[in-house]
């Protein structure tokens, strides 16, 4: 174990963060780059040049050596390419430079990534563009630059560029309507964003050893073990020792490059865990969340295992998840979505809340599509997570303040029970919302919870639906109150609360989510229920949300377009690669397994028949029998599936190519499935050719 006085040394000893930059940069300097970061000015090149020779010295004592641009392309991952910082001297030799010019903007071949008709391929050339709100940091040796990553016409092919524009979107429009209603004392607003990240770990060894894992991120064939997390006895459970030393050398890792890493805990599923880190400003959450997955991965491999993040590793239990915690905070750092002591007469934050309400009901589709992968739609509407369904939860007691809104009452409220559950222990007053698991999007006390995003998802996707979302609530609030005489706002507040209410109370839920009279109920209220990535991705082109992508500058009716053929690519081709792989672990690990175990089981009848031809041999004969029919049933299965592959392959429209992947082509491959896991659970372990579910999820130490 480290020595834990050093805690508060190696935080964010890797990052060029606020305080290093202090000590590093004249003052004039400083309080510029400050208020870039802050407020998003211009930042002059002059002044670029001197924080970048501040920051490749504060790099190079560090023993950086490189640089990169990193960015996030459409794909999901972050991308960089190192140069180093040697620059050729005329006797020979070499100096290690970076310019101003290095520092602010890139040139990658952009022609490799995803651009969805964007960039046409003569045209390869892309830019990155130095984000100066997220801090640079050194990772292996190299000087990482956070950074937007856009076309040679100023188009966005990445994931920053439009959380960027949603962040400024909602921060103007919050901003605008709370001077309006008196806080001109507030300067700035920021989105804050606290990223709950689920993951399994399981054995290396093991890992290689399943094709399906390697290459796919989640098992397609297995059957169950006799245990899964029925007995509900992981969640919270007492850490394996050496999980226990991985999860310390995690935070230890992300600590140093200043990402507030604050609770761990095992999760519902065997061999699940969860961390959670202090909410941050949502750009750089978004960044720390991308890192906080590779330095999991890398963490992981040090200790032996391999960290899965996909959503749906393992069929029959739990999938992960990352909880979006999401509220907007003052430039002193006041949430305001503190309902504080009165919540009835907290005018500000009603508005907000409603605003967020509204929202997440006029924009359900928006909501719903951020948050669609083909690995989310093996979790949404199971029993693990919430369904495909967006609703809020917001608890008894603001249902109680919403309900004497729309009455037109005074909010009496309920003194808060105290609860004491033994003299001895302390007192405790109950917070404003309960806990309830099956929503969606959940009020949980002083901000909301969007728990719909998959585990591997970026985390900017959800945040520019909810940002952009809520901006146009908040400018339509603005436009309704901005001519009302200073003496008459109080009461028009509370009318267009009312409305507001009456209006979107249909997309308030504070009951189970996970039952099918939810399903039924949802339908009667006229909610959307979007089960699929094909159900979800087309709105991304309707009028509606262009409209409102266009009017809040996020995303241009030509970058939306890019991203619908983008997502449904990655959506065809992610089921595409997974129907491959399992036919190659059907004919080559499933198939000899199957022969190979027939074989001894024959041998040994024809052995025991040598001896005594009146034996009945009954148990081989049986595992024969069963074997033979699960060879058969496979044998027809794989024929559809490797037919239905052709066909796919020969459509073009991506729509029709998407919908046939997830109706024709999953099927075919449950079908398999049924088929290899019948046989395996007749097959000894030591004869099946990859790792079972029972050895891979309860073999951690
Ligand atoms: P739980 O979800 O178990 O109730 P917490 O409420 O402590 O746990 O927080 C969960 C996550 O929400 C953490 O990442 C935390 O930093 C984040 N969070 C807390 N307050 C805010 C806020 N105002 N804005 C954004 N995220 C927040
Ligand atoms: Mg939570």
């Amino acid at each position: 174990m480290a020595d834990i006085t050093k805690v508060t040394e190696i935080y964010g000893s890797l990052v060029f963060d606020s305080d290093t930059m202090k000590e590093r940069l004249p003052k004039d300097v400083f309080k510029s780059v400050q208020k870039t970061a802050r407020m998003g000015s211009h930042l002059e090149r002059a002044l670029a040049d001197i924080v970048a020779a501040a920051m490749k010295e504060w790099a190079i004592e560090l023993g950086a050596t490189h640089y990169t641009h990193w960015f996030q392309p459409m794909t999901g991952l972050t991308a960089e390419k190192h140069d180093s910082f040697i620059s050729p001297t005329d006797d020979g030799n070499v100096i290690m430079e970076f310019s101003g010019k290095e520092l602010i903007k890139g040139e990658p071949d952009a022609s490799s990534f995803p651009s969805g008709g964007l960039r046409a391929t003569f045209e390869a050339r892309g830019y990155t563009a130095w984000d100066p709100s997220s801090p640079a940091f050194i990772k292996d040796g190299t000087l990482y630059i956070p950074t937007a990553f856009c076309s040679y016409k100023g188009e966005a092919l990445d994931k920053k560029t439009p959380l960027l524009r949603s962040q400024e979107a909602v921060s103007k429009s919050a901003k605008r309507l709370l001077h309006l209603i008196g806080r001109t004392d507030i300067a700035h607003i920021d989105v804050t964003v606290g990223a709950e990240q689920e993951y399994f770990l399981i054995d290396k060894d093991m890992y290689k050893r399943r094709k399906d894992l390697m290459i796919c991120g989640r098992t397609l064939l297995g059957a169950p073990a006799p245990k899964g997390q029925e007995k509900e006895d992981h969640y919270f459970g007492v850490l394996k020792p050496k999980v226990a030393q991985f999860m310390h050398e995690l935070d230890m890792e992300l600590w140093k490059l200043g990402i507030p890493a604050k609770t761990k805990h095992n999760e519902v599923a065997p061999a699940q865990h969860e961390l959670a880190p202090l909410f941050e400003t949502a750009n750089i959450a978004v960044d720390h969340n991308q890192l906080t997955m590779e330095i999991m991965k890398k963490v992981a491999d040090k200790f032996g295992y391999a960290c899965l993040l996909h959503e749906k590793p393992f069929a029959g239990i739990n999938g992960s998840g990352k909880h979006d915690n999401w509220s907007l905070s003052t430039d002193s750092g006041e949430n305001l979505l503190d309902p504080g002591k009165t919540p009835g007469e907290n005018k500000q934050f009603l508005l907000l809340l409603m605003a967020v309400i509204a929202a997440v009901d006029d924009y359900q589709e928006l909501i719903r599509l951020s948050v669609a992968t083909a690995g989310n739609d093996h979790r949404l509407g199971g029993d693990e997570a919430p369904p495909a369904i967006v609703s809020v939860f917001i608890g008894d007691e603001l249902a109680g303040v919403l309900k004497s809104i729309e009455e037109g009452e005074v909010y009496e409220g309920e003194d808060k029970v105290r609860m004491t559950w033994a003299h001895i222990l302390p007192h405790i007053t109950m917070d404003t919302t309960d806990r309830n698991r099956t929503s969606p999007f959940a009020f949980t006390g002083n901000k909301f919870e969007f728990r719909m995003p998959g585990s591997s998802l970026s985390m900017a996707q959800p945040n520019v639906a909810i940002n952009t979302a809520v901006s146009e609530e908040l400018d339509r609030i603005y436009d309704k109150l901005k001519d009302v005489p200073l003496s008459e706002q109080s009461t028009a507040i509370d009318a267009i609360l009312r409305r507001m209410l009456r209006q979107h109370k249909r997309i308030i839920f504070n009951g189970n989510g996970y039952t099918q009279e939810w399903v039924e109920e949802a339908k009667r209220r006229g909610l959307l229920n979007l089960a699929s990535v094909p159900d979800a991705i087309p709105y991304i082109k309707s009028d509606k949300i262009v409209e409102l992508m266009e009017k809040h500058k996020v995303l241009s009716k030509e970058e939306l377009e890019s991203r619908y053929e983008i997502y449904l690519e990655n959506y065809i081709k992610e089921i595409h690669i997974e129907a491959l792989t399992l036919c190659e672990m059907v004919r080559k690990d499933i198939s000899y397994s199957i022969v190979n175990y027939s074989r001894i089981v024959a041998q040994d009848a024809a052995g025991k028949l040598k001896v005594d031809n009146t034996l009945k041999c009954t148990y081989e004969k049986d595992i024969l029998k069963r074997l033979d029919a699960a060879e058969d049933g496979i044998c027809s299965a794989m024929d559809q599936l490797d037919a239905d592959i052709k066909k796919a392959e020969a459509l073009s429209d991506p729509l029709e190519t998407a919908r046939f992947y997830r109706d024709v082509i999953l099927e075919d491959m449950n079908k398999v499935r049924g088929f290899v896991d019948a046989a395996e659970l007749i097959i000894p372990n030591e004869y099946v050719n990859y790792p079972t579910y029972e050895e891979m999820l309860f073999s951690l130490r």
